[in-house]
C-alpha cells in the first residue's frame, strides 16, 4: 500500500480544484471525523449540493466554510440533474454531501452521479464515515460477502414480504451477512420480523449511535435482540447486522440414499448424482461415489 503525499504537484491539482463532481463524506456523529481533505474540497467547490441546507450550513459554519449551498434531495434530483450536469460540463467543480456519512448510501445522489457519468463528467469521491461499514466491522459477523439492504419497508406486511424475499434467496444459496438501516422506534419490530422470517437463532448485532458518546454494539441471536429491544427502547441511530444463513443441513445417510434411489429410477446414474448434489448442496464426488455403491458398480 502506497500513500500519496497530500501536497499538490503541477500534474495533480488538489481534488477540490478539479472540475467535476466530488462526493464528499461527512461525519455520522463525531465531528472530529470530518477529514481535512473533505473540508478542503467543500471550501474550494463552486457550490455544495446537499440534502438539507440547514444541516450542512451548520457543519460548514463550524469550519468557517462559506461555499454556496444548493439543495439536492429526492424530490428535485431528477429535475435538477440536467442543469447540474451542464454546469459540470462547463468546467465547474461541484461537491455533493448528504446530511451525514457517505452520500448515495441510503441518501440522494445516485441519479446525479449516473447522469454525470453518462455525460462524461469526471466524478470522484472523498471517502469517510459510513454507518453500515462501521457496524459490519464491529459486528463480529463475517465481513464478506455482505449485502447492504438499506431500510426495510416501514409497514409490517411489506417488511415481512421483503424479508421472505431474502429468505427465498437464502434458500437458493445466498449466504452473506446482511446489513439494514432502521429507525429507532422500529428496531424491536424489525428484529422480531427478521427472527420470524430468517430464523430466531441467527447471530446478529445492533450497532447504535456509532462514533457518538453513547455508542453501543449489542450482539446476540435475532430472538435475544428482539426480546431486549422489546423491553428497552432503542434510542438514537441504529444499524442491524444479521449473520449469514447456515449451510443447509446435510441429509442423513438414509435420506441421501432415498433421494438417490428415486433420482436413479428416473435418470442416468451420472445425472441422478448431479441432481441430488445440486439439491442437497453435498459435494458431487461424494454423491456420485454413493450412487455407484447403490448401483452395485
Ligand atoms: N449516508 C449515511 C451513511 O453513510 O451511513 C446513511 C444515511 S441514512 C439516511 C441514515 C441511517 O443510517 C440511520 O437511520 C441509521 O440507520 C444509519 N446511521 C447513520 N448514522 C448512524 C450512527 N451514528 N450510528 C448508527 N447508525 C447510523
Amino acid at each position: 500500500m502506497e500513500f500519496d503525499d497530500a501536497s499538490p504537484t503541477p500534474s495533480s491539482p488538489p481534488p477540490g480544484l478539479t472540475p467535476g463532481l466530488t462526493l464528499v463524506a461527512t461525519p455520522i456523529g463525531n465531528l472530529a471525523d470530518f477529514s481535512p481533505r473533505a473540508q478542503k474540497a467543500l471550501a474550494e467547490a463552486r457550490a455544495v449540493l446537499c440534502e438539507d441546507t440547514r444541516v450542512t450550513s451548520k457543519l460548514l459554519a463550524r469550519h468557517s466554510i462559506s461555499t454556496t449551498l444548493l439543495a439536492l434531495h429526492d424530490h428535485n434530483e431528477e429535475s435538477e440533474a440536467p442543469r447540474l450536469v451542464a454546469r459540470l460540463l462547463a468546467g465547474e467543480n461541484l461537491a455533493l454531501v448528504s446530511d451525514a456519512g457517505t452520500p448515495l448510501v441510503s441518501d440522494p445522489g445516485f441519479r446525479l452521479v449516473r447522469a454525470a457519468i453518462a455525460a462524461g463528467v469526471h466524478v470522484t469521491a472523498i471517502p469517510g464515515p459510513n454507518a453500515a461499514v462501521m457496524a459490519l466491522t464491529l459486528s463480529g459477523l463475517p465481513p464478506h460477502p455482505f449485502l447492504f439492504h438499506g431500510f426495510l419497508p416501514p409497514k409490517a406486511a411489506a417488511r415481512a414480504a421483503e424479508i421472505s424475499r431474502i429468505a427465498g434467496m437464502e434458500a437458493a444459496g445466498l449466504a452473506t451477512t446482511l446489513i439494514f438501516y432502521e429507525a429507532p422506534h422500529r428496531v424491536a419490530e424489525a428484529l422480531a420480523a427478521l427472527a420470524e422470517g430468517l430464523g430466531a437463532d441467527r447471530p446478529a448485532c445492533v450497532a447504535r449511535e456509532l462514533t457518538k458518546r453513547f455508542e453501543e454494539v449489542r450482539r446476540g441471536s435475532l430472538a435475544e435482540l428482539a426480546a431486549h429491544y422489546a423491553a428497552h427502547e432503542a434510542r438514537g441511530e441504529v444499524v442491524l447486522c444479521v449473520g449469514p444463513a447456515p449451510p443447509p443441513a446435510e441429509p442423513t445417510g438414509d435420506a441421501l440414499d432415498a433421494a438417490l434411489k428415486s433420482a436413479m429410477a428416473r435418470m442416468t446414474l451420472r445425472d441422478a448424482a448431479a441432481s441430488v448434489a445440486e439439491a442437497t448442496g453435498l459435494p458431487r464426488k461424494r454423491v456420485y461415489a454413493r450412487a455407484l455403491e447403490l448401483a452395485g458398480a
